[in-house]
């Protein structure tokens, strides 16, 4: 079969690898239909060391059951199922807490004899844990929507969560990435009133209007803290959902909550500390966020996607074939697409 190999900043390669395969009797093995580009792909692609055997990439993709292990229970071949962005047991302490990302039996696609998910298929270990059957055909006009479950619409959710959003309240979400525009989805879906996106890239800041986003703050540093205050009546923001993880991100996260305020940070962080720790402590603060537990969220963020309620999909703005996905990788780094979907 064919995947996505990568072998160091800046070289991602299609090439034949060995054919998907049962293992474990827990696994299953899908045929992967739509896949994606994510966010975090980039870290690597602007920064891996050479290496001669290289790193299998991808972690978001929709497939269809080719064949289960003997142990697998809930799914069949010829379902169609949507894969969050780890996979999990379903079963251990963290999983029935609905933290399916510290599975005690769980790990990453592309790592340790698991393929990754910008191939043509997929060994998907502990996959009664792990998969959920999606009630449509596989060409769904959906498909984009649905595939942000696996991770970034997912995220959003997760930052929103973290940041403590609710009804009536006032939300900054700190990068107009794909995760940040879902943020602004997911903080409109739990009742934010005003929400103010800092971002500067102008068709991010109008799918963000669109989603929801009330404010827009393209300054940068202590003029962006500045702009949010005068757009919060000096106070800054009760819920911020950083969603870049670079130093700079989260200061200006945390310098734009206001007293008692939380931030949800699931930016992966770029930095070893967490700057501004003075403030933030005499404000009371709250830090909170990491990896979404996305298998968590599928089941509750699911309806509203079929209902057509949230268009989480729209973040999409290239959409190609597996050979394209060198290109989409040096679009994505380049700030010309937002985000890139793989078709099969
Ligand atoms: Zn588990």
């Amino acid at each position: 079969m064919r995947a996505t190999v990568m072998y160091g900043a800046g070289e991602v390669r299609i090439e034949t690898v060995p054919d998907a395969g049962l293992v474990e009797a827990t696994d299953a093995v899908v045929r992967v239909t739509r896949a994606a580009i994510c966010g975090s792909d980039l870290w690597p692609y602007k920064s891996m060391e050479q290496s001669e055997t290289g790193r299998r990439m991808g972690h978001e993709f929709i497939g269809v059951v080719e064949d289960a292990g003997s142990d697998v229970r809930t799914l069949k071949a010829g379902d169609l199922v949507v894969a969050p962005f780890v996979w999990s047991d379903g079963t251990c302490v963290f999983c029935q807490e609905g933290l399916q990302t510290s599975c005690l039996h769980g790990g990453r696609y592309g790592f340790d004899g698991v393929d990754g998910g910008q191939g043509e298929a997929v060994r998907v270990p502990q996959a009664d844990g792990t998969l959920v059957v999606l009630p449509v055909g596989a060409d769904d006009a959906l498909m984009p929507s649905l595939v942000t479950l696996t991770d970034v619409m997912a995220t959003g959710h997760h930052a929103a969560l973290a940041a403590r959003v609710g009804p009536g309240k006032t939300v900054a979400v700190v990068g107009d990435g794909a995760v940040g525009l879902c943020g602004v989805i997911a903080a409109r879906r739990l009742g934010a009133e005003q929400v103010i996106l800092l971002g500067r890239h102008s068709d991010r800041i109008s799918l963000a209007r669109e989603f929801g986003a009330t404010d827009i703050v393209s300054e940068r540093g202590d003029e962006g803290v500045e702009r949010v205050r005068e757009l919060t009546d000096g106070l800054g923001a009760h819920s911020v959902l950083e969603c870049v993880g670079l130093e700079q991100s989260t200061v200006t996260a945390l310098s734009i909550a206001r007293p008692g305020g939380a931030v949800g940070r699931v930016g992966v962080p770029q930095e070893e500390s967490i700057p501004a720790g003075l403030t933030t402590f005499m404000d009371n603060v709250a830090i909170a966020g990491g990896p979404a537990p996305a298998r968590a969220y599928i089941e509750e963020l699911l309806p509203d996607v079929l209902a057509g309620r949230i268009e989480p999909g729209r973040v999409f703005d290239r959409v190609g074939p597996l050979d394209d996905v060198p290109g989409g990788y040096r679009a994505m780094n380049e700030r010309e697409a937002i985000k890139v979907m793989i078709e099969f």
